[in-house]
């Protein structure tokens, strides 16, 4: 029995600015049937109240505690203790909230995120704090962000800039790495098998999910085709190409 669901947003719930159809009447069904729902993204820079009100824009009511970010994630990951930041606003917050102390003179983690105001001075401090022995942590490897302008660096790339740099490999929080599954799942107070994460991407919502040990479903709705099922790193449980399916797939066949 699947008490518990975790979405991805971006190609999963929505697409851009337009909603995916039959999205928010199966959130709204899967809450009547008394199925926790949790919004998980590896998103770093938006608050979770950012993320609720466009989730209810599109008709899929959600309060900030129904949002899980790469940036809290990797706030609670930390716990506390002091952080050189290159980031935005979403993990700033998190990271405070979390009583952790921003600092540029000997932190105890370098935390990178998607960083709109990005220098390479930021990038050269980043630097030359992980040589010096700073932790090196990475909110989510997206090599892109999607835009209006197009696909654009993402926070992959700035963790690209600084691996290569430094020879050091960052500690991701966000999927495809299963922590901050293993985070939603405590959140939901809920076991691995009580839950299905659904997504678009089978290079980050499948694993993810898979390695916390949740079934999947993979959406066709967003970024990843049929046609790349033969080249994918773990394979669904399931395979929808619409919500009416996928429900049909949760109903037993
Ligand atoms: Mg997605």
């Amino acid at each position: 029995m699947i008490k518990g669901i975790v979405f991805d947003l971006d190609g999963t719930l929505y697409r851009g600015t337009e909603p995916v159809p039959g999205a928010a009447d199966f959130v709204r069904e899967a809450r009547r049937q008394g199925r926790r729902c949790l919004f998980v993204t590896n998103r770093a820079s938006r608050t979770p109240e950012t993320v609720c009100a466009q989730l209810n824009d599109l008709g899929i009511e959600s309060g900030p505690d129904d949002v899980l970010t790469a940036a809290q994630a990797t706030a609670e990951y930390i716990g506390g203790g002091s952080v050189f930041m290159i980031g935005g606003e979403g993990l700033k917050r998190a990271l405070e909230q979390h009583g952790v102390r921003l600092t540029d003179h000997q932190p105890d983690c370098v935390v990178v995120g998607y960083d709109p105001d990005l220098t390479y001075e930021k990038l050269a401090q980043a630097c030359l704090l992980i040589l010096g022995g700073a932790r090196f942590i990475g909110t989510n490897p997206d090599r892109i962000i999607n835009t209006e302008r197009g696909a654009l660096p993402g926070t992959g790339s700035l963790l690209a800039a600084l691996e290569t740099a430094t020879r050091v490999k960052p500690t991701i929080i966000g999927k495809p790495e299963p922590r901050i599954m293993t985070m939603a799942l405590a959140r939901m107070g809920l076991s691995p098998e009580q839950v299905l994460a659904v997504g678009d991407n089978l290079d980050t919502d499948i694993p993810a999910g898979s390695r916390a040990g949740m079934r999947t479903a993979l959406m066709l709705t967003g970024v990843s085709t049929r046609a790349d099922l033969a080249a994918a790193p773990v394979q669904p449980d399931w395979i929808a190409a619409d919500y009416p399916t996928l429900t049909t797939l949760m109903n037993g066949g």
